[in-house]
């Protein structure tokens, strides 16, 4: 049967939900970090078996509703979905496994903090079917890991890759941040050249951002930390570019490296528009024209769960969403163009012409037209790229389609 599911209430275009990504949100955390502000709490560990329980019947109804999807790709985010035990983790691969049929390739990734990753805990994770480990490493320079109020050291970070390695992992991602309080450019250079040296086959690394109502937003309007400047912050990132080229990474988005055929399978997903579904307390969740989120609360969305419902009651009458959004074409097509333009190989506008009948190229004549007249974007036959020396002002490319 197709599950090719279109307008069964008047505005829901579905697309095909045949194919799915998952995340599955894991909201512990066992302190908070002084930047973050993802939806994720200290002090509710409490709340874990319960919530492993919420989010099996969340994926049941939707897996179950969607009859038996295709999962290429699962991802566990968080928080940090390394506090979970080997048995939490089973009884959510089970449940996927039970209502969905996962690719026997499919990538399943944990989110991962140092600290946590022993040599045991690896083995567990990996014999539990997990087969990627992406590891919030940040900084190897321990005086800027205690600015960051992480729990791990350089000489855990490292430990931690090579325990993963040890247990099996070949697909081990190391995020990296820079732009940090107090990081010096040879600060960045010597994390980077630690981390390669222990051959991760991914690297992701992102500028600091100072999120409003974080304690690093009150440290920074208070003069208590203090950021690189922008062009120190430029220079990082093009030096992390150089380097990593120079030792076999090949960038294939703004913030992504990898060694061949390791790119991340499951954030492809995002830029690529393709249809996931988020597990848990605020995670969103996008399914052709409908983009929906969750209500934030990790207790009320264990409190609020219940089964037994249809497609469209799961998005409309469902306690545990906070709101839906309907999509124009327009919309549709203004995130085609920002979240493909985040990768290397661009856009494929005769792809996206067979996938929503929308013609980018005819959309965004004007828009195209001045980027390629400032030589911000190349453009030839049907693909949209940015050019390689623009991409640390993507940012600015972007703005022209929103
Ligand atoms: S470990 Fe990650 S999710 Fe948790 S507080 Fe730190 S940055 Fe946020």
């Amino acid at each position: 049967m197709s599950n090719l599911l279109v307008n069964q209430q008047a505005d829901f275009q579905f697309g095909d939900i045949s194919q799915l990504s998952l995340y599955i949100h894991i909201p512990f955390c066992k302190t908070k970090c002084g930047y973050c502000d993802f939806n994720t709490y200290q002090g509710i560990e409490d709340l874990m078996p319960d919530y492993i329980n919420s989010l099996c019947i969340d994926i049941k109804n939707w897996l179950s509703t969607i009859k038996y999807p295709y999962i290429n790709t699962i991802f566990f985010g968080g928080g940090t979905p390394s506090l979970m035990s080997q048995t939490q983790v089973q009884q959510v691969l089970n449940t996927i496994n039970s209502y969905g049929n996962v690719a026997p390739n499919a990538e399943i990734t944990l989110e991962s903090n140092p600290d946590d990753l022993t040599f045991e805990k690896c083995q567990e994770f990996y014999d539990s079917g997990i087969n990627r480990l992406s590891i919030g490493i940040q900084s190897l320079q321990n005086n800027l890991l205690t600015i960051l109020n992480r729990r791990h050291s350089n000489s855990q970070a490292v430990q931690a890759i090579k325990n993963g390695q040890a247990a099996g992992f070949t697909n081990i991602s190391g995020d990296l941040m820079y732009g940090l309080p107090n990081q010096k450019t040879s600060d960045w250079e010597n994390t980077l050249k630690e981390l390669s040296q222990t051959e991760p086959m991914h690297i992701s690394m992102y500028s600091l951002t100072i999120e409003e109502g974080t304690p690093f937003h009150k440290m920074f309007r208070s003069g208590s930390i203090k950021l690189p400047q922008d062009d120190e912050i430029a220079d990082m990132y093009a030096w992390a570019q150089q380097f990593l080229h120079l030792n076999g990474y090949q960038q294939y988005e703004i913030s992504n490296w990898c060694q061949p055929e390791h790119e991340s399978i499951h954030n492809l997903v995002y830029w690529k528009r393709k249809p996931y579904i988020g597990i848990g307390p605020g995670a969103h969740s996008n399914l052709g024209n409908v983009r929906y989120w969750n209500i934030k609360s990790p207790s009320k969305y264990i409190q609020s769960i219940s089964p037994n419902q249809t497609l469209n009651s799961l998005i409309t009458e469902n306690p545990i969403i906070e709101d839906y959004e309907i999509l124009t074409d327009k919309q549709i097509a203004s995130e085609l163009m920002f979240l493909g333009l985040r990768l290397s190989e661009g856009i494929d506008c005769k792809l996206y012409y067979q996938d929503y009948g929308l013609d980018l190229m005819q959309i965004f004549a004007p828009e195209i037209e001045k980027l390629k007249d400032d030589n911000l974007i190349e453009v030839s036959n049907s693909i949209i790229k940015i050019s390689a020396s623009k991409i640390f002002i993507a940012n600015r490319i972007f703005e022209e389609f929103i």
